[in-house]
């Protein structure tokens, strides 16, 4: 499949890996907007929050669990914001669902 991170959580495109189990992948973003900036991905592939329904919304839950749980080792115990965007208004710009998390110091209300 075409599709930019699956290749990244594949191995064929590389990434600086922040986290991995067997239902997720998380790697810093290429272009940070933040101290803290890192993306976390189903391995599955999903096309984005619209494609979210009954059968695969546990993986959801999985990754905000797994964000909470990094927030010590990587320092931002003080606080964070995750996003998701969605289609073309929403301003997602890659097809596979992906949450991005930014931290590492007091964040304005225009970011992403
Ligand atoms: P979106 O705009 O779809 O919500 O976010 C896509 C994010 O992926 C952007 O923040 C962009 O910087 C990041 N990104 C795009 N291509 C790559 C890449 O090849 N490697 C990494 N690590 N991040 C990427
Ligand atoms: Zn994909």
């Amino acid at each position: 499949m075409d599709c930019l991170f699956c290749k990244i959580i594949a191995g064929e495109i590389p990434s600086k890996k922040v986290y991995e189990d067997q239902q997720v992948y998380a790697f810093y973003d290429i272009a940070p907007q933040s101290p803290v900036h890192f993306l976390v991905v189903p391995k599955e592939h999903i096309s984005g929050p619209s494609a979210i329904n009954s059968q695969n919304e546990a993986v959801v839950g999985h990754i905000y669990s797994v964000i909470a749980m990094l927030s010590k080792e990587l320092g931002y115990e003080n606080g964070y914001r995750v996003i998701a965007n969605c289609g073309e208004d929403g301003g997602q710009t890659v097809k596979h669902l992906h949450f991005h998390v930014l931290a590492g110091k007091k964040l304005g209300e225009n970011i992403i």
